[in-house]
């Protein structure tokens, strides 16, 4: 029967402000020192490193938030290492495994993993090995279902036990536990059942996901106790951050950003759908990049092979969902692009982790168009788990509306759409809120493109405009599009306006002082604060989807009260128009390379990548 945690009082310590994990008196420190660089070939430790290795091998749990690139796998593959037994290490995917497997060997260090898709006979073989007195193992890499499913390898494990044999638990990528997170694997659920079988064992628990929610489902699913956290800044500050009107020529965008930022170089370009991948691929193949597509829908063998090619450098560009990539080690990456919406802002953080693990600078560009948002929202909807790489993952084994995942998949969205829209704050500030860290935008020296815009900011009240927003939807039957209320709100006179006309009587141009996407922005702002929602439907058999924009009870319990205000910051258009000007920047949406020989970090902003784009 599953085993089901209880909720258990857990006693954190914070093990990043603990100067006694860091010190040099443990007993093993020659020999981590020696191991670090002999076997391993590293100079010395990255941040965090020493003080997880020091507290897990002091006995105790420990959780470690550390992103992705930072070295997590060294806190468990030296110990191994210079520990006696084996430690059993859970990871999600095979080729993850077998990737750490073929680093191990090369390293001389033996280790072997089971999946439930090898040969019975080639299974038997490792588990005898590891009930012999002198398994040569010091690493049992397993996959979550092998845990849940097979009592073989439990009797096995706790054989190891009896005999003290078994070292240490590792749960790699342990966000996978939380359907919180960006990748809800339900065998990781059952994990809970390690910590109940082999209570006195160190459990190691790594992740570079580090919501809140996220890190209190691990440590409860896992049964942790008295567990030692430690967790380290998530800024990467050698990524460039940008988000870009994504527009009918995104194709060829991308292809221009490519060749002028970082032709042949190494990139991925995540993609909604399968569909997209293949067509980006294509197109990018015809502008002669070196670029291959990679998805669910291929056979396994297939995937694998496109993966070697992109380790060999034979392919450049990989344009994938986002089953690409976890655990991918490629020191090389210089740009990873979303051509979508990604599903959340930890999802979208760890994808773009996989860009710059060598430290050189790298783009994370994201093409954004409120379309996209209404797309997605109606794939929610539809629940097309099999169809897109947004609800797959979260609908294994659960219905899209169980549960709370579709709400929280929607608010997910929302947050999306808030951060895509935020034509003004630090994107660095905006992704590290949601893991708790405050950053100082001054430190973002220009390395994102809200920063990087000259701009002088200015806050308007606009409680006005959008209660009058709020009245056009309402008065007009809660039946039309967003642009349709734009249009109507800023006075248009097109056949279709003028036929409604008498809908609206009051309100019609009753904005038509403001600039488009300053009216438009508004109108977004009430669907992120959700006082209005966009409501989407497949609107013919072609499946092309329209959506109507309706008021929420939220807008009824709380905006309507007369004291209630919002206010949006917009840069000030003297201002802004004054920066276009400078820069000497052409013809909308494209971007401008950058000077390659300035230096990584510290970026002067003349160097950043730059986009002509202002959105207000
Ligand atoms: P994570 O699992 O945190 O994403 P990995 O464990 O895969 O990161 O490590 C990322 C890369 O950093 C690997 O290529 C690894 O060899 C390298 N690395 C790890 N620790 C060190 C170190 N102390 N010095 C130099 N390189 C390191
Ligand atoms: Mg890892
Ligand atoms: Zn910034």
């Amino acid at each position: 029967e599953p085993y089901i945690p209880k909720f258990v009082e857990v006693n954190y310590s914070d093990g990043s402000n603990d100067p006694k994990w860091s010190s040099s008196n443990f007993p093993w420190e020659k020999k981590l020192e020696e191991n670090n660089k002999k076997v391993f070939g590293n100079h010395s430790f990255r941040p965090n490193q020493r003080e997880v290795i020091n507290a897990t091998m002091s006995g105790y749990d420990v959780f470690v938030l550390m992103p992705t690139g930072g070295g997590k796998s060294l806190t468990y593959q030296l110990p191994a290492l210079i520990c006696p037994g084996i430690t059993l290490v859970i990871s999600p995917l095979v080729s993850l495994i077998q990737d750490q497997i073929m680093h191990l060997l090369q390293a001389n260090i033996p280790a072997a993993y089971l999946s439930a898709n090898m040969d019975w006979s080639e299974q038997q073989e490792i588990l005898r090995e590891l009930c012999s007195d002198y398994c040569r193992y010091k690493l049992l890499y397993v996959t979550p279902e092998k845990v849940a499913k097979s009592d073989a390898l439990l009797r096995n494990l706790e054989s190891l036990n009896a005999r003290g044999m078994l070292a240490r638990i590792v749960i790699d990528e342990a966000h996978c536990v939380s359907q919180w997170g960006h990748d809800f694997r339900p065998d990781y659920k059952e994990l809970g059942i390690l910590k109940k079988k082999f209570e006195k064992t160190p459990v190691l628990a790594l992740t570079a996901t580090a919501t809140a929610s996220v890190k209190e489902d691990v440590v409860q699913a896992l049964g942790l106790v008295n567990c030692i956290i430690f967790r380290q800044s998530f800024n990467r500050p050698n990524l460039w951050y940008a988000v870009i009107p994504k527009t009918k020529k995104c194709l060829d965008d991308i292809d221009t950003f490519i060749k002028e930022n970082h032709f042949d170089e190494c990139g991925i370009i995540y993609c909604l759908s399968r569909n997209d991948c293949e067509k980006v691929a294509e197109k990018l193949q015809q502008c002669g990049h070196k670029a291959a597509f990679y998805h669910g829908n291929m056979e396994a063998t297939q995937r694998a092979f496109v993966q070697r090619q992109w380790s060999k450098d034979e392919v450049n560009i990989i344009c994938a969902t986002v089953a690409f990539g976890m655990g991918i080690n490629k020191p090389d990456v210089r740009f990873v692009i979303h051509h979508s919406l990604p599903k959340s802002i930890e999802g979208y953080h760890q994808e773009c982790g996989r860009a710059g693990r060598d430290g050189a600078r790298s783009s994370c560009v994201l093409y954004y168009s409120y379309s996209d948002y209404i797309r997605v929202k109606h794939m929610l909807v539809q629940g097309q788990g099999e169809q897109s790489s947004w609800t797959s993952g979260y609908n294994r084994g659960n219905t899209a509306n169980s549960d709370g995942i579709f709400e929280k998949n929607t608010e997910n969205l929302l947050e999306w759409v808030s951060y895509c829209e935020n034509n003004v704050d630090c994107r660095r500030f905006l992704q590290l809120v949601h893991f708790g860290e405050k950053f100082d935008s001054g430190n973002c020296r220009k390395t994102c493109d809200n920063c990087a815009k000259m701009k002088t900011l200015v806050e308007k009240d606009v409680t006005v405009i959008a209660k009058q927003l709020v009245e056009l939807v309402k008065m007009t039957g809660q039946k039309y599009s967003s642009s349709h209320i734009l249009e109507v709100y800023r006075g248009s006179m097109s056949q279709v306006v003028k036929k409604h006309r008498h809908e609206s009587v009051s309100l019609h141009g009753a904005g038509k002082h403001l600039a488009k996407e300053e009216a438009s922005r508004i109108l977004r702002h009430l669907v992120i604060k959700d006082y209005l929602t966009e409501e989407v439907k497949k609107s013919d058999v072609y499946g092309s989807v329209s959506s109507v924009l309706k008021v929420t009870t939220v807008y009824i319990f709380t905006f309507s009260h007369p004291k209630l205000s919002l206010r949006c910051r917009f840069i000030s258009p003297a201002k802004a128009s004054k920066v276009s000007k400078s820069d000497a920047t052409p013809a909308k949406g494209i971007l401008q390379p950058y000077n390659k020989l300035s230096p990584p970090v510290d970026t002067p902003a003349s160097a950043a990548p730059k986009i002509n784009v202002e959105l207000s």
